[in-house]
């Protein structure tokens, strides 16, 4: 079936998707825009923007503590998307969403308030070979502060974790596993339900940095039986600086707060302050209220094109353009795991990622080259960077013929 078919079987017609983004309708260098960097931040269709521009036009005011009716309607607004996150995850209360900067701020609230509180020395946290690095860094603060030991999770050179070394490294000592669902620099979906289950046989909890997979599948912490996961709403189509952390609430509830200030307490004297309940125990400070309502609509746009079937045309992008760069002579695709997302990271014999970027660019062809925020895999793969094209679902085959052609011209260049 063709990229085009597989979208209108999809129940959706890719142009009329298109239309509802006015970012795509650009020329860049006089070229059409082609934009393929959707892993770094992806779109925001007319939707988001409408609301975020209502906050600000119509309702503005702080949240949580005004009687006034601007502050009650923004308060509604805000309050609303911690129950459409609430579905988009499947949680089971809505006190269980924590309203976050974004996934990196998700990780670091489990690894300071958890990781303060239940972190020993000897402990063991476990990640992945392929982390970003905010599900590495936050990890290795705690465990420098703690005197506790990182352990990874070694993969293959298709980029997909060995279970049974995981299975390995699981023992007594584990508090911790924390893992990407999806790898944003080598498309990889790791099988997380299963290392849920093998973390908790050990008797860990698990985090799953979900940052890569909200904008492209079906989530439910329930079924996954994850403790905490954490998603950025810049890459579920919505606006940046907003994100949730997910936790299940006997876990949150045991945990000291992350941040001191307004909204998280109940009562402050100078000689003791009791905390709020969840969620807002750990939202201290007045929050980034458009992005938050930004988030809802971002959330009722996907679910409204529905993730069964953005999941089922990326798929059929993937394999397109999986087909029309590996034909590309000296194009080698890093990141061949057999359950991958969209992600094509590529390397060309001879020629820097830099340059390819660049003279893309000059096409109108937006890509991203770099470590991509994951230099352990560049490590391992011995190389410095690579060029990145992340799909979405505005994207269509058109865009990766270009994409190809662009990249024959490079070589062309280049030789
Ligand atoms: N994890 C993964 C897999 C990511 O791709 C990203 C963003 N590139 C992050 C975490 C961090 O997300 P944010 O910068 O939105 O906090």
């Amino acid at each position: 079936m063709s990229v085009l078919g597989s979208a209108i079987q999809a129940g959706f017609d890719v142009e009329q998707v298109r239309a509802e983004f006015p970012v795509l309708r650009q020329k860049v260098h006089g070229k059409p825009l082609v934009y393929l960097d959707n892993a770094a931040t992806s779109q925001k269709p007319l939707a988001v923007i409408d609301a975020i521009r209502r906050f600000y036009e119509v309702d503005c005011a702080n949240i949580h503590r005004g009687v006034h009716e601007l502050s009650q309607r923004s308060t509604a607004a805000y309050e609303q998307t911690r129950v459409k996150a609430k579905l988009f995850l499947n949680a089971r209360t809505r006190n269980e969403l924590i309203f976050v900067r974004g996934t990196t701020e998700g990780i670091n609230l489990v690894a300071s308030s958890w990781g303060r509180k239940c972190v020993k020395a000897g402990d063991e946290i476990v990640i992945g070979a392929m982390e970003h690095h905010s599900n590495i860094v936050p990890w290795q603060l705690l465990c420098e502060e703690k005197g506790a030991r990182l352990r990874v999770i070694p993969m293959n050179d298709r980029g997909e974790l060995l279970m049974e070394e995981y299975a390995k490294l699981l023992g007594p000592r584990t508090r911790m596993v924390a893992v990407g669902h999806v790898s944003n620099a080598l498309g990889t979906i790791s099988p997380v339900r299963e290392i849920i289950e093998m973390a908790h046989k050990a008797g860990a909890l698990t985090l799953i940095d979900g940052a890569q997979a909200a904008p492209h599948m079906k989530l439910d912490v329930q079924a996954l039986d994850a403790d905490f996961y954490a998603f950025s709403g810049h890459k579920v189509f919505g606006p940046t600086g907003i994100g949730i952390l997910y936790g299940k609430s006997k876990l949150l509830n045991a945990m000291p707060p992350y941040q001191g200030g307004g909204d998280m307490i109940r009562t402050v004297t100078f000689e003791k302050t009791t905390y709020n309940d969840l969620p807002y125990k750990f939202e201290a400070g007045t929050p980034n209220i458009a992005g938050g309502i930004g988030l809802g609509a971002a959330l009722d746009y996907v679910n409204r094109i529905g993730l069964d079937k953005i999941a089922a045309y990326e798929h059929e992008l993937l394999l397109y353009g999986t087909e029309a760069l590996s034909a590309i002579p000296g194009l080698r695709i890093l990141g061949t795991a057999r359950e991958k997302a969209a992600v094509l990271s590529f390397v060309m014999e001879g020629i820097h990622p830099h340059d390819i970027g660049t003279v893309l660019d000059r096409m109108g062809i937006a890509v991203r080259t770099g470590h991509h925020c994951a230099q352990p895999v560049m490590d391992w793969f011995g190389v410095p960077a690579t060029t990145r094209a992340s799909l979405a679902f505005y994207n269509t085959a058109a865009e990766i013929d270009a994409l190809a052609a662009g990249i024959r011209k490079v070589k062309e260049m280049f030789s």
